[in-house]
């Protein structure tokens, strides 16, 4: 089967209907609608309440001028990928170039820092985080980039940690079989959906924002020198427009429907086997799990990841194992927009993950005759893959005033804070992307420009790499 041209047709909508993520367990805000009417005029309208949207609401706040700021979001706040992820805050140093590893490094401390400045309780813990290879193939590919991190930028290089012997790999907590390992130490796992309203929720109660949750916006357009939000409830006329949309974004700007598809992921929050011990034993590191595929073809490599919820006195004391991938042993049609639809979880995909767990991690508690976990809950969310691997950001070329922060193709949380902050930045000081990125602000690499389009659509297109088994290499 080779890819079709409709699989690159733009996004639909989130879906009115969605799976039950953990994350979003205990909702805050729902319904939530500033004014009962939308305002009629807005400097700036933030389109999407996750990770972006939030952190795009929180800067253009902290500015202190007085901005009139509307944050629509189709669904409830934080209901898209980043209230139905991993929960890994985990910088890839070695993956794409150093200024994009320190900026990943920085973009975690940033969060860090306002989950510490505010006390947010989120089960935010810091920790090594274990990516696990497993073919000697994949090890093979990765080591080079680990040592030419190591060369190019030592500081940051410092913080992996090479392993391959048995008894290195053993004590990490892998399984026999596992051919080599990096130790992060620069990671951390979150209840994201816990960091982020409490954003959004600070800044509703001190009047900063207009929120209005369940207004999709349907459409933007130029209208005179400014810019028409349009919904069902109605239009507000913009100054400036941040689309922090992710996977979405094709839907409003149709010319990035093979720049940022949709790819549906699957998540599991398992229940960890019995433990007499009190307080119970959690896993010490966080996991990802490249190349380790029991049951997909030989050209293909799984890309899982785990993190397990830190044990608390009080309810919700489950200390799920949050473990999700699947992709490849999933038998749905998980890229493109007829994948965009949240609401689906594919059996085979849990059915694979409440395995496949125990072939990879000595998990804490008695695993003796357990072949797989319960899951509590099972769920789908929606990544935006980029073609070229990398988020796009920046003021949409020829539409002064529109600006995207997305594609973050699987890799959202340490990045979308301070993608958010540049673009804010740039509406703020009105600074060129050039100037923003003199400025360190953000990486030259993730620039929204003209000629970067162009190159990207000389390169496979995001469909054709997942059926090549490209698609999680490339993100790696
Ligand atoms: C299954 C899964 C696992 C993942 N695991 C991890 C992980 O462990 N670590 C990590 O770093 N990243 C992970 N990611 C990726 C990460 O979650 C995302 O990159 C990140 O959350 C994107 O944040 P965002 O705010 O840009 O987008 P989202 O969180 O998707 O928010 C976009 C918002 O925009 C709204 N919206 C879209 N279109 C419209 C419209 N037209 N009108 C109004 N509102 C609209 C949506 O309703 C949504 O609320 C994972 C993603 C998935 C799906």
């Amino acid at each position: 089967m080779t890819p079709s041209s409709t699989q690159e047709a733009p996004c639909p909508l989130p879906s009115p209907d969605s799976s039950k993520s953990f994350w979003l367990s205990e909702p805050i805000l729902l319904g939530h609608r500033t004014t009962e009417e939308l305002p009629a005029e807005a400097d700036v309208v933030v389109v999407g309440t996750g990770i972006t949207g939030a952190s795009a609401l929180r800067y253009l706040a902290e500015s202190g001028m007085k901005l009139r700021i509307v944050a629509l979001d189709a669904r409830e706040v934080c209901s898209g990928a980043t209230g139905r992820n991993g929960g890994h805050l985990q910088p890839l140093p070695y993956a794409r170039s150093p200024s994009i590893g320190a900026f990943e490094i920085e973009g975690s401390n940033e969060l860090a820092s306002y989950i510490h400045d505010n006390s947010v309780p989120c089960e935010y813990r810091a920790l090594d985080a274990v990516r696990s290879f497993w073919t000697q193939e994949s090890v093979a590919q990765i080591l080079p980039r680990v040592h030419q991190l190591k060369k190019e930028d030592p500081k940051v290089g410092a913080k992996i940690e090479v392993v391959t012997d048995d008894a290195g790999l053993a004590a990490l907590g892998l399984q026999k079989g596992c051919a080599g390992a990096l130790v992060n130490k620069a990671a951390a796992t979150l209840w994201p959906y816990k960091a982020v309203t409490h954003m959004v929720q600070s800044l509703v109660e001190s009047k900063s924002i207009n929120l209005q949750t369940n207004t999709p916006v349907d459409r933007i357009s130029r209208n005179g020198g400014k810019w028409s939000v349009q919904t069902r409830r109605g239009s507000i006329m913009a100054t400036n427009v941040i689309l922090a949309t992710n996977a979405y974004t094709s839907h409003l700007l149709h010319d990035f429907s093979p720049l940022i598809v949709p790819a549906r992921g699957h998540v599991t929050a398992l229940i960890p086997p019995q433990q007499e011990q009190s307080p119970p034993e959690t896993l010490s590191h966080s996991y990802g799990l490249i190349a380790h595929s029991p049951n997909a073809g030989k050209d293909v490599d799984e890309d899982d990841y785990l993190i397990q919820r830190p044990y608390a006195p009080g309810p919700n004391r489950k200390m799920h194992l949050i473990f999700g991938g699947a992709h490849y042993d999933s038998k749905l049609t998980n890229i493109g927009p007829d994948a965009a639809d949240d609401s689906v979880v594919d059996p085979d995909a849990v059915a694979y993950l409440r395995k496949s767990i125990l072939k990879a991690i000595k998990v804490p508690g008695d695993t003796q005759g357990f072949d797989e976990l319960e899951t509590e809950y099972s769920w789908s969310g929606i990544q935006g893959y980029s073609r070229d691997n990398r988020p796009w950001v920046g003021e949409v070329p020829g539409e002064k005033g529109l600006f995207v922060a997305a594609g973050y193709s699987g890799h959202g949380l340490p990045n979308g804070p301070l993608c958010a902050k540049a673009v804010v930045k740039m509406i703020l000081e009105n600074k060129t992307g050039q100037e923003v990125v003199k400025e360190g602000a953000s990486p030259e690499e993730y620039l929204l420009t003209e000629e970067r389009i162009k190159n990207a659509m000389r390169m496979p297109s995001v469909v054709g790499d997942d059926y090549q088994g490209e698609l999680l290499n490339n993100v790696d």
